[in-house]
């Protein structure tokens, strides 16, 4: 498939991403490999492009990403194929102290596995036509496939199916947990 690949941090005017072929596995246990309808580029994207976020290199940013189910790895039970999804940036393990904690928002798991460019088995299913590993940022969007964990995917109802949709995955959910935050809408006092 085709990805657009981060080799080296700089500015992105001075240093484009190049398109190139790279190689794609198979989804294991509990990943989902979504075909990339939209994505879109957050200024997170930017700060690893610029270098202001550490990343494994070299790496496929991208993290709002739209899409629907081409194929589920083994015991994936939250989609199936044909579902039109969108892909999150934080993929709670629900193992975690915080996710069993009701705070998947930190899931301390997916803070080890972010900066390393993984998924959480350690390695990526990408990799460059040499063989050598390729890296994601939150998703690897920027490419015509990407394979995230169940857990960072969610089905969308039918008239959320379009190319806009891509910025549920961050955009809008950031702004929805600092207003959370903000308002306390989370908490129970907030209604009294
Ligand atoms: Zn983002
Ligand atoms: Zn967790």
């Amino acid at each position: 498939m085709k990805a657009a690949v981060l080799h080296k941090c700089n500015k992105i005017e001075e240093q484009p991403l190049v398109i190139e072929d790279v190689n794609i596995l198979k989804p294991r246990v509990g990943e989902v490999l979504i075909k990339v309808l939209s994505v879109g580029v957050c200024h997170s994207d930017l700060h690893v492009i610029e270098g202001r976020t550490p990343i494994s290199l070299p790496c496929v940013c991208g993290h709002e990403i739209y899409g629907v189910v081409e194929e589920v790895g083994a015991h994936v039970t939250a989609v199936n194929i044909g579902d039109y999804v969108v892909a999150t940036f934080i993929w709670p393990c629900g193992r975690c102290y915080n996710c069993a904690s009701g705070l998947e928002n930190l899931c301390e798991n997916m803070a080890a596995i972010r900066p390393k460019g993984t998924l959480f088995n350690g390695a990526t299913r990408l990799s460059l036509l040499d063989g050598s590993p390729l890296y994601i940022f939150l998703g690897g969007g920027f490419a015509e496939y990407a394979i995230i964990p169940e857990s960072g995917v969610k089905v969308l109802p039918n008239e959320l199916r379009k190319e806009t949709s891509a910025i549920l995955g961050c955009a809008v959910l950031s702004a929805y947990g600092a207003m959370e935050e903000d308002l306390g809408w989370h908490s129970p006092e907030s209604l009294n």
